[in-house]
């Protein structure tokens, strides 16, 4: 299923096949937290920018909608018209961040919908039920996200709930997979390492999961306000005692930096809301660097966002009229921005695959990286 093509130092390069077509890796999965990229973007334009794999988050479908009726209208492939690999997370990470008042048992975590304020509770079995119902391709473990600044015995507690929780979704999965009414009887099941700051805990818990053989691993908690040097630390120490012939995916992951860094760490999946979330606010990324198209500077620029970039927002409209929609608050404002940056993420992953199998990844690395310091020298 995971097969690596290449290796350059520890960046990986692979291709992981699922029941709804081969996934390229490194890759980045464009998320759709409530099945759509937020800023009116469609599964229609997803194939023009290059997508592989949308994201959709567990915790807001299961609110609404509800994940009965996107069973109901035939999972979330159809509903969403996509045919191409979907990741849902657990609803862990929005447990612990979005909802009010929680309250964690070993059975799971008891919280109010962000929604309406209804009490809802979601163990790993519910989680594992929840997101069979959407029939993702990629489901991931329920986990508990412990803060970044957590106390290591809290820490060690937490992890060693999440391992116990872990067992607990590989069998659930496995019962949901072998029924009847099962949309996807292939569905995946991705661990995820958790272990906040601490070297050690980080390590002992990799080294569990590995040993549960599932489809992928996932480092999870960082990006949660930790520093760029600690989270690379963390990849440096953690990623070793991941099983190489799987994904390895860092969640939530990042700025194009952050991205090539991890690469070079051997991670080779990754998702981040940085793309649709600052194009909406007018911020495109260039190979030069971030550009605010509120600037002033952009009144009269003839040019697009990015010379030579095959967007459909460069193809066809400059950075001055796309200025003045942000700016009169239209909604194809945000659209385009959001189109250029989900389409300049996806094009750097393909730039990372050729480098790492032609060996000159550090090489590319270090240009890019280069490159993305230019606009603040001017
Ligand atoms: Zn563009």
């Amino acid at each position: 299923m995971y097969k690596l093509i290449a290796r350059d130092g520890n960046a990986k390069r692979a291709e992981f096949q699922t029941v709804h077509g081969t996934i390229q890796t490194p890759v980045f999965m464009n998320v759709g937290t409530a099945a759509a990229i937020k800023g009116a973007v469609a599964t229609t334009d997803l194939k023009e920018i290059g997508t592989q794999v949308e994201l959709s988050n567990t915790y807001h479908l299961h609110v609404r909608p509800g994940d009965k009726i996107v069973k109901q209208m035939g999972g979330l492939h159809k509903f969403m018209n996509w045919d191409r690999p979907i990741l849902t997370d657990s609803g862990g990470f929005q447990v612990f961040s979005l909802a009010g008042l929680r309250k964690i048992k070993e059975e799971g975590v008891t919280f109010r919908s962000h929604i309406d304020g209804h009490k809802i509770f979601m163990g790993p079995e519910e989680s594992m039920q929840i997101q069979s119902n959407l029939a993702s391709t990629i489901a991931m473990a329920f986990d508990e996200c412990p803060s970044s600044v957590a106390e290591r015995s809290y820490v060690e507690d937490s992890v060693a709930r999440t391992t116990r929780w872990l067992a607990r979704c590989k069998t659930e999965m496995a019962r949901l997979n072998s029924l009847e009414d099962t949309i996807n009887k292939n569905q995946l099941l991705f661990g995820i390492n958790q272990g906040a700051i601490f070297d050690d805990i980080r390590i002992d818990h990799a080294k569990a999961i590995s040993e549960m053989n599932l489809d992928g691993y996932a480092v999870g908690g960082l990006a949660v306000g930790e520093s760029h040097e600690e989270m690379y630390h963390i990849l440096d120490v953690t990623v070793p005692h991941l099983p190489l012939e799987k994904p390895t995916y860092l969640m939530g992951v990042g700025t194009p930096a952050n991205i090539l860094e991890a690469v070079d760490r051997g991670v080779d999946f990754f998702d981040c809301v940085y793309p649709s979330r600052n194009g909406r606010h007018g911020h495109v990324y260039t190979n030069q660097g971030k550009r605010n198209l509120f600037n002033a500077k952009y009144e009269l620029d003839q040019r697009p966002i990015e010379e030579g970039c095959q967007c459909p927002a460069c193809r066809n409209y400059s950075r001055g009229y796309i200025r003045h929609l942000l700016k009169a608050k239209e909604m194809l404002g945000m659209r385009l921005c959001v189109l250029h940056n989900l389409y300049f993420y996806n094009t750097m992953m393909s730039e990372i695959r050729q480098a790492i199998e032609e060996g000159r990844y550090k090489e590319y690395k270090k240009q890019k990286l280069e490159g993305f310091l230019e606009n603040d020298k001017k």
